[in-house]
């Protein structure tokens, strides 16, 4: 769970959908993301809000969607919560 790629790739994870990231490091993270499904779950997580949030001209995204997208995750990774 806590592997040093993983905690790597979710570090990372916003400058990636941002395309803030070196050539090497966005293929690295791509990479990983293919071969981890929960790291990948994450990254569509994180991808969807970015979307979200854009779309409302927000910084941050509502308490409300917040919770749901929070939801979201424990459902899917039901390690990660709680
Ligand atoms: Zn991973």
């Amino acid at each position: 769970m806590s592997k040093p790629e993983c905690e790597e790739a979710l570090d990372r994870l916003f400058e990636y959908i941002d395309h803030e990231l070196p050539e090497d490091e966005i293929h690295r993270i791509g990479e990983h993301l293919r071969e981890c499904p929960p790291c990948e779950a994450e990254h569509r997580i994180n991808e969807k809000i970015k979307r979200l949030v854009n779309r409302t001209g927000h910084d941050v995204a509502p308490d409300e969607l917040r919770q749901r997208i929070l939801t979201t995750i424990r459902a899917t990774r039901p390690d990660a919560g709680a």
